[in-house]
């Protein structure tokens, strides 16, 4: 089992997640986070930290696509473990049908 990160971070990425997580799975990118499944130890206290509500458990159903996203771009992106500024539009955002569609970016972020 793991956490995931759902279409609800993309162009949120409030980042709060990222500084209680004990093992640092946390990976930046462009406009979203992914959580990195094989070093994720699902403690789950980044579920409740999260004020977009975009960290899930596994468990829940429809989440293959996510745990997909989250497992490829973990790869890739730079970890993140200090939270800045999030984007100042991220409120806008918050709960905006569609995202993925419109929105996901496969580029990286900055990491630490
Ligand atoms: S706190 Fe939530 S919205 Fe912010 S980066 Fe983490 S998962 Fe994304
Ligand atoms: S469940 Fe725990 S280990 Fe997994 S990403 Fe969240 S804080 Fe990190």
């Amino acid at each position: 089992m793991t956490y995931v990160v759902v279409e609800n971070c993309i162009k949120c990425k409030y980042m709060d997640c990222v500084e209680v997580c004990p093992v640092d799975c946390f990976y930046e990118g462009d406009n979203m986070l992914v959580i990195h499944p094989d070093e994720c130890i699902d403690c789950g206290v980044c579920e409740p930290e999260c004020p977009a509500e975009a960290i899930k458990p596994d468990t829940e159903s429809g989440l293959d696509k996510w745990l997909k996203l989250n497992a490829e771009y973990a790869k890739t992106w730079p970890n993140i473990t200090i939270k800045r500024e999030p984007p100042a539009d991220a409120k806008e955002h918050d709960g905006e049908a569609g995202k993925l569609d419109k929105y996901f970016s496969p580029e990286p972020g900055e990491g630490d």
